[in-house]
């Protein structure tokens, strides 16, 4: 099996060690990723410079751009042959409910998931202090074995949030579906050098929709959380009623 593997937090980042060593174990595994940390740049590509590749030492590809450019080149440029199967993360931090919107980490699984390949975004939910990015990593690996022993649909695209616990604290799995968010919380007003007024974005609101069933409820409970995920945002059943809505509008007479 041959793995693309790419994330958002940039090529130096510990989770993308970790999750590359452990599936080495079983699959060729190439990786092409952020020369930075391009957390929360959504499905954004660079349209107005040209994408730089590099090769580092250990053979990880790093490219100047974000996720979604990661491997958007790899799929249409790096690569001889399409992989098998696209993995993004392990991302510091969950991307739950409405993160996947903004999440880089989602946003590069979402790529392969468009060139037609099984994708899964991989998270790990951290806690302060605690960083299992090993233990998180066998589960993705087992997860990925699953997917040999019975192969993902191509249309399937999963988003993968591991509790930050030891392997042996886990509890299980739980196909799950997205919570939600309560409204983000205001920006962090400061003072630069200059004395000029700067904004920084604060963190993400609290759980809101967080009952059984969501991912979030999942990861608070001590379960790996998986949801798969569709990129048709369409909203089906509002359709005829829109319809509705826009008949009464008269175009106006030229
Ligand atoms: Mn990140």
């Amino acid at each position: 099996m041959r793995i693309l593997l790419s994330n958002d937090d940039g090529v130096y980042a510990p989770g993308l060690k970790a999750l590359y060593e452990e599936l080495s174990k079983i699959a060729e595994v190439i990786v092409v990723a952020p020369d930075r940390d391009r957390s929360a740049a959504g499905k954004s590509l660079t349209l107005n410079a040209p994408l730089r590749p590099r090769i580092l030492d250990n053979g990880f590809c790093l490219v100047e751009g974000t996720p979604t450019d990661c491997v958007h080149l790899a799929l249409t440029q790096w690569l001889k042959d399409l992989p098998d199967l696209v993995i993004a993360g392990i991302n510091a931090g969950a991307n739950l409910g409405d993160d996947v919107l903004y999440s880089g980490t989602v946003a590069a699984a979402t790529e392969g998931h468009f060139f037609g390949l099984p994708a899964i975004a991989t998270s790990l939910a951290m806690h302060k202090g605690d960083k299992n990015y090993e233990s998180a990593a066998r589960i993705i690996r087992e997860l990925v074995e699953q997917t040999m022993a019975r192969p993902l649909d191509k249309e399937t695209m999963l988003n993968v949030n591991i509790p930050d616990l030891p392997y042996e604290e886990i509890k299980g799995y739980q196909v799950t579906h997205l919570g939600q968010r309560h409204r983000a919380e205001g920006m962090i007003e400061m003072q630069d050098p200059r004395g000029n007024t700067v904004f920084w974005i604060g963190p993400p609101g609290p759980e809101q929709k967080a009952g059984p069933g969501t991912d979030f409820y999942a990861i608070n409970e001590g379960y790996v959380s998986i949801t798969p995920l569709q990129m048709d945002l369409t909203k089906y059943n509002a359709i005829s009623q829109m319809a509705d809505w826009v008949g009464h509008v008269k175009l106006k007479a030229v």
